[in-house]
Formats: C-alpha cells, sequence, structure tokens
C-alpha cells in the first residue's frame, strides 16, 4: 500500500549468496519493510530473512561514534554489555580515532594482517586489499571465503581454470538431473531450493547426498545419507560405475579434457560392492545414481560446504568436477557445476582480490607482470611475491609473535574461527586491533579501537552472488549518528597511513577495479545503476551477461579441463572411547553466520531465539534426555552446554549444532585442522562427547 511508505529503493538482499533483489520501503529514515522484485536470480521471490530480517538496520545496539578502549578498561576479551559499554570504551571524534588507528598500523609492514569481509561491497574488498598490499607490502589479507568454498574455488581453479560457478542455479529449469550433495538449500539458499523443488515438480531427477537427511529429500529420486568424511568413496564408487558400464561421454573427454586415463586407472579400486560398508550406501544405489546421471541429456551439480568444510574438501570438489567432465554435464543449458555460495558477496570480495595468493580476478600474486600491472595503477611500489597467509594461519601468526596489528572490517573471527578459543587468544594478544563494523560483535571484545560503518542499505555498491552477477546496492537511509560508508572509511585511513588515495565515490573505486578485471569487461556503474544486475562475463555493452560458461572449451592450456583423481583421506579427529560421537555444524534457516544480523532481528529471533542441537530421538533416550533439555558437547578443544531436539534426520551417532548462538558457540569445539590445497578447516567433522547436561 503506496500510504505505508514514503519512498522505496531497489537493492540487494545482504544475507546468502542468491542475492534475492529486494524494495525497500521507506519511511521517516527507516526501512518498514521488504518486497522481492524481479532480479535475476529471484524473480521477485524472498525467504524469511529477506523479507523479515531487515530490521537490525534501525536495533538500538548500533554503533554510531567511533570507540576507543579505555586505559583503564578490564582485560580484552570480556563480554562488553552494548547498552553499557562505558567502562571498557570512550567516544572519540572521527578524527582522533583514525589518526589512533593510523598510529597504531602505519609502517608496521609484517606485522600487520587484514581481515575484510564478504559482507561488505565489492568496491569495499577491492580497497581494503589495496590497503594491506600497498600500505604494508605483503599479501596477509584474508576473509570468510577461507571458511566456506576455499577448497571448491582451489579444485575449479586446478581443474577448470576458473573459481566461479559454470551455470547460474536457475539453469536447473533446462537440467533433467540434479545432484545437491553436502548442501541444505531449503534452510541456507531458500529462494535457489525453490527452483530444485519446481525441477523435482515438473519430473526432473533429484539426487540430494548429505550426511544429515534435510527437507529437500521429500522431493528427492534418490536420498543419499552417507556416512560423515566418506564423500570421496562414495562418488568415486559412482564414478567407478559409469566407467565400467561405459556411460562417460567418449566425444567430450578427447575434445575438453586431460588426464582421463589416470582417472580411469585410479577409480578401478572404488566398486560399489566394495565402498558400500565405507559409505554406508548400498552398491545398487551408487550404481542407479551413476546411471541416471550419466545418461541424462543434461545434469548439474550444486554443492555446499558440506562438501568444502573437511580436510579432504578440495579431493571432494574434484570428484564433483570429474563426474561432471567424464559425463560431459558441463556448458550446455541445464548442464554445469555451481558451489552454492554462501555470504551476500563471497563471490564479489574472492573476485576483488580478498585473498592471501590472488590480486583481483584471480591473477597470481606470484606473477611479476600482474604485480606490476596494479602497482602501475595504484602509483605505487612493487609487493612481495609470496603468497600471504589465511585466515587461520594468521591466527597462529599472531601467537607466534611475527602479527601484532590487526585491521578487521566486519568478520568476526572470535565467533566464527576453528577452535574459536584459539582465535579469542590470539585477538587478545595483538597490540592494535582495529574492528571496523556495525554492532559491537564479539570480535570487537578485543578492539582497541571501534569504527561505526554502515548497514547495506545505507550505502552505494555492487555485490556480487553464487550466480556471477553483479548487482547494484542503493541507500534508501542515512547511517545512525556518525556512521560512515566503509569504502569511506578505509579511504580516510589510507590516507593517514601515507598512500595517496582520491576517491568519490564507489563508482570512482568500480572504475579503478575495471582497469585490472577483465571479468568487468562491458560492465559499467551506470549500466549496472539502470539494469540493476549484469551477469559477467558479459560480451558487450548490451550482453545481459552468460548463464553458462565454457561450451567451447576451458580457461586452461590448450583448452582442456583436467581429471584429478582424489584418493580418500581419513577425517582428522576420528572418534574413540572417549569422544564416540560426530559433531557436524552449520546454519539454520532464521539465523545467519555468528547472529550479529539476525539475533538482533525481532522475527527471526522470536522464532529462533535459543541455542540449539539435533540429535536423534533414539540418541535423546540413551541419554536420558528429554527434547527440550540440555546436553553437554564436548571435544578436545572445549565443551558447550546446549537445548537439545529430537531430530530423525540427524544419524545416531551425529549432533548438528548451528554456530550462531554465542552461548552455545559451536566452535568452541571445532577442529581448526586444514585441508592442505584450499586451507580450510574441518567444520564438518569433530569427535564430541554427548551427555546429559
Ligand atoms: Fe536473502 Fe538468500 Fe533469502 Fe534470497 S534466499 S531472500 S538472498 S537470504
Amino acid at each position: 500500500d503506496s500510504k505505508d511508505y514514503d519512498s522505496e529503493v531497489e537493492s540487494v538482499c545482504p544475507f546468502c549468496g542468491v542475492g534475492c533483489q529486494v524494495s525497500l520501503k521507506v519511511k521517516d529514515n527507516r526501512v518498514v519493510y521488504v518486497e522481492g522484485i524481479n532480479g535475476p536470480a529471484n524473480e521477485g521471490r524472498l525467504c524469511v530473512k529477506g523479507r523479515f530480517g531487515f530490521d537490525y538496520i534501525h536495533h538500538d545496539h548500533r554503533l554510531t561514534k567511533p570507540l576507543i578502549r579505555r586505559e583503564d578498561a578490564p582485560a580484552k576479551g570480556l563480554n562488553v554489555d552494548p547498552d553499557n559499554w562505558q567502562e571498557v570504551f570512550r567516544e572519540a571524534s572521527w578524527d582522533e580515532a583514525l589518526d589512533f588507528a593510523a598510529k597504531g598500523l602505519k609502517g608496521r609492514g609484517r606485522e600487520v594482517a587484514g581481515f575484510g569481509s564478504a559482507k561488505c561491497t565489492n568496491e569495499e574488498a577491492y580497497l581494503f586489499q589495496k590497503f594491506i598490499r600497498q600500505g604494508f607490502g605483503h599479501n596477509n589479507v584474508d576473509h570468510c571465503t577461507r571458511l566456506c568454498h576455499a577448497s571448491s574455488v582451489a579444485a575449479l581453479l586446478e581443474n577448470v581454470g576458473s573459481g566461479a560457478v559454470t551455470a547460474t542455479f536457475n539453469q536447473i529449469e533446462h537440467a533433467d538431473v540434479a545432484i545437491v550433495i553436502g548442501a541444505n538449500p531449503v534452510e541456507n539458499h531458500p529462494v535457489a531450493a525453490t527452483y530444485f523443488k519446481q525441477f523435482a515438480k515438473r519430473g526432473g531427477k533429484l539426487i540430494v547426498m548429505d550426511p544429515r537427511g534435510q527437507a529437500l529429500k521429500r522431493h528427492a529420486t534418490h536420498m543419499l545419507q552417507f556416512r560423515p568424511g566418506a564423500d570421496v568413496s562414495m562418488l568415486n564408487a559412482i564414478m567407478h560405475v559409469i566407467v565400467e558400464e561405459e556411460l562417460y561421454d567418449r566425444q567430450y573427454i578427447e575434445a575438453y579434457t586431460e588426464n582421463w586415463e589416470a582417472e580411469k586407472a585410479h577409480l578401478a579400486d572404488f566398486p560399489p560392492e566394495k565402498m558400500a560398508d565405507i559409505c554406508g550406501i548400498d552398491a545398487e544405489t551408487l550404481r542407479a545414481v551413476a546411471r541416471d546421471f550419466a545418461t541424462a541429456q543434461a545434469g548439474m551439480i550444486f554443492w555446499g560446504m558440506g562438501v568444502s568444510q573437511h580436510i579432504h574438501g578440495t579431493d571432494n570438489s574434484r570428484c564433483l568436477i570429474s563426474l561432471a567432465l567424464m559425463t560431459g554435464h558441463v556448458g550446455r543449458p541445464g548442464a554445469g557445476l555451481h558451489p552454492l555460495r554462501g555470504q551476500n558477496n563471497v563471490q564479489g570480495a574472492s573476485d576483488a582480490g580478498l585473498v592471501p595468493m590472488f590480486l583481483p580476478d584471480y591473477q597470481s600474486v606470484m606473477d611479476d607482470g600482474v604485480r606490476s600491472a596494479f602497482t602501475e595503477v595504484w602509483g605505487s611500489e612493487d609487493f612481495s611475491n609470496q603468497k600471504g597467509l589465511t585466515v587461520t594461519e594468521i591466527m597462529d601468526a599472531v601467537h607466534d609473535g611475527h602479527i601484532k596489528a590487526m585491521y578487521i572490517l566486519g568478520e568476526n573471527p572470535a565467533m566464527s574461527d576453528p577452535d574459536v578459543e584459539h582465535a579469542r587468544d590470539a585477538l587478545a594478544k595483538l597490540d592494535m586491533l582495529v574492528v571496523q563494523d556495525i554492532f559491537l560483535t564479539e570480535t570487537a571484545n578485543y578492539a582497541d579501537l571501534i569504527l561505526p560503518a554502515s548497514a547495506f542499505a545505507e550505502k552505494s555498491g555492487t555485490v556480487t552472488n553464487t550466480n556471477r552477477q553483479v548487482q547494484m546496492g542503493r541507500p534508501a537511509v542515512t547511517p545512525p549518528g556518525e556512521a560512515r560508508e566503509d569504502w569511506a572509511i578505509t579511504t580516510e585511513l589510507a590516507r593517514r597511513c601515507g598512500m595517496d588515495w582520491e576517491y568519490d565515490s564507489p563508482a570512482d573505486v568500480f572504475a579503478e577495479m575495471k582497469l585490472n578485471m577483465r571479468s568487468l569487461a562491458n560492465i559499467t556503474w551506470d549500466r549496472l545503476a539502470r539494469e540493476n544486475a549484469v551477469t559477467y562475463p558479459s560480451l558487450s555493452p548490451e550482453d545481459p551477461g552468460q548463464p553458462i560458461v565454457f561450451g567451447d572449451g576451458f580457461p586452461r592450456p590448450h583448452g582442456r579441463a583436467r581429471f584429478t583423481p582424489a584418493s580418500v583421506i581419513a577425517p582428522d579427529d576420528v572418534p574413540d572411547a572417549e569422544y564416540p560421537m560426530i559433531l557436524t555444524t552449520g546454519r539454520q534457516l532464521e539465523h545467519w553466520h555468528t547472529g550479529s544480523m539476525t539475533r538482533r532481528s525481532m522475527v527471526l529471533d522470536a522464532v529462533e531465539p535459543e541455542a540449539n542441537c539435533s540429535l536423534h530421538p533414539s540418541t535423546l533416550r540413551r541419554l536420558g534426555v528429554e527434547p527440550g533439555g540440555h546436553v553437554r558437547l564436548t571435544t578436545k578443544r572445549g565443551s558447550v552446554v546446549v537445548m537439545a531436539r529430537a531430530d530423525r534426520a540427524v544419524a545416531l551417532d551425529m549432533v548438528f549444532l548451528p554456530f550462531a548462538f554465542v552461548e552455545a558457540a559451536a566452535n568452541i569445539l571445532t577442529n581448526s585442522a586444514l585441508d592442505p590445497y584450499g586451507k580450510i578447516p574441518e567444520f564438518k567433522f569433530s569427535a564430541v562427547r554427548v551427555e546429559a547436561a
């Protein structure tokens, strides 16, 4: 009803990588409600978070002034009451705060590291990585992609030459078979899930593979609830059948791939009859899945963090890539590889170079020509040709005394890092921690300085969703108090650290990004302002972009994708007599990541107010705990007490724990062992003891 609001502004939902376009309805400088509009990914649809989860932007806890830690403040890390922070911090002017930050960071070279954010815009991510590289001469800059799809990207870059999806998820409309593995899209990518359900409804064969049951099961032709950590055994068994029964696409393999003979030979060791006990799926089902996928006209593979967050995460993705290549399910309508990206802008932040090994567009920091192309544009000296440290490696380097100062923008490692007490201890050791955020997060409890930033509805900037769609975000309301846009804060801090930065707006930053990012060819700020979204690659100023790529070869030597055989690696932290069960962590529909936004959204918090875990009803009976009672979960790293729900979807020897709740922080329990390629921690598998509390 037009009487309900004064103005409406088109923007993009700030939660997941689906990237639903929204219309923000504004009255008296407040967003009063939100509607879905016709974006390329959502066609008007929204989930509960996009529809009801926006009121956090007006929450009383918003930071409105820079805060400096008092000299007589209690020890770092104590939980600071957002309503009573004055004992720990004092307000400061922007001038004083920025000078304080510059004094703590400037000239410290390798002692400084930075975490940027997948919640910020592309322009803000680009500026943040430039700040570290230009200002401090090295590549110790990373963000939460390290904790979600770093292993998927490692495998994709290695084998198909590009880290992004080969087809948009909407292409499922043209598929006749689709695999969804290690992902729970009904909760984590809810609008994408609506397309998956429609696909199944019109007769598409949906194959769901997940150690935990899930809502998509109702729509699935096959539901493979395999043993946690047995992904490589299961996928190799499926591919074994495709080889054995000669269901592979010989022509495609010959034209577009390399290393097929090695893959074929490797798969000989994985007959389904031998793998059935290991993965907990009978051989006939594995054979049926292989036949359904290989004989389809067009097949897609979607995966999530159930695949990526393992020490064998890169191997899991290698298997999925091999499966798509051997069946020729790439580069055509309804065919392709699609890691479902988590955060709203994790694709864009990675594209913009917010990672320690790549400059924008995945150009290697080790390549002299690449670095000089950037330093020429930046008008600055060369910087290190060594890959920088990743998220968890930076925390280790703090403990080792090599890193002593950090600038953290919009990330919450005091909640999101594995073995989080290790990360919290590291944050407490820093002699300068600058946190830039919209709330006093758990990480801000450790800050020397907090800079108040802007929420999505208060700023301009582009974001890139899981579909490679670059979309325009627009300001609908003004930031509270003295809070500023992140790009403007980083720019001013860079100036005070001695960098010669001149940007008047995010549009200026976008124009600079285009100089060294071929992915942005034919995509301009003006065009995005007019059209709202353009998919990269876009082949001309009129082309809305290519939903499918690699129809005629890959960006690899000789245009060929590669088969990389994957062997079985056991999880790092295997159950034993003391810790006999398996802990897996993840999100739930109503809460987003570390909860800083959704737990401050009235509707979402009302629906899901309490920290919870899920256990099979038989497990609860064995423990003598009623549903709704409390259990203690203990791993080698720590212990939490949490309310237990009965859930038949969880296997008898498993417990599922969402990571949004600080009062039972899942990452107190998780294991920081890393995948050697993607450097991603094994969040999805820890040995745990479960007891009545
Ligand atoms: Fe937002 Fe994702 Fe929900 Fe769309 S599916 S409304 S992008 S949280």
